[in-house]
């Protein structure tokens, strides 16, 4: 699961039923958590999130698959973070369990999908800024549920 490229842009090897099953766990937990990170969140914390956000927005001139894993590498940790700020240990661990970093990467050889959520995170990012709890939470919520929409066609 580490650095090793090689195979990772074979078929998908998520089913369509768990990579459903998978977003509706996002999607009961994430937001939720966005909204009590905003409440919490520090200088610091706000910092990180802002790193790996930054991370994400360079448009490196690497082949497609390095772009895919730095972007689903940061991608994986901005969501831990803000999950790590939001102080539920369980919830955190669950998530971090089900490694949906390394199937986004997966999915995103087959569906094409280019850097659209960096305007996402911002709003996300902002929310958090502004200690905005319900703004974080439907941002997070829009978020997700657009991933999702993105990395569907990998499965026709
Ligand atoms: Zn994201």
């Amino acid at each position: 699961m580490k650095t090793h490229l090689v195979g990772y842009s074979a078929a998908p090897q998520i089913t369509r039923r768990r990579f459903d099953e998978l977003y509706e766990l996002r999607l009961l937990l994430e937001p939720d958590a966005t909204r009590r990170a905003a409440g919490r969140i520090d200088a610091d914390g706000l910092a990180a999130l802002r790193d790996a956000a930054g991370v994400m927005m360079q448009r490196t001139t690497g082949d497609e698959r390095a772009r895919y894993s730095s972007f689903a590498r940061q991608d994986a940790i901005f969501h831990d973070d803000i999950l790590a700020i939001a102080g539920n240990e369980l919830i955190r661990e669950t998530l971090a369990h089900q490694h949906t970093h390394f199937h986004i990467f997966r999915l995103m050889f087959h569906a094409r999908v280019t850097e659209e959520a960096l305007d996402e995170h911002d709003a996300i990012l902002n929310a958090l800024s502004a200690g905005d709890g319900e703004a974080a939470e439907m941002a997070m919520r829009r978020h997700i549920e657009r991933s999702r929409d993105r990395l569907l066609p990998a499965f026709d």
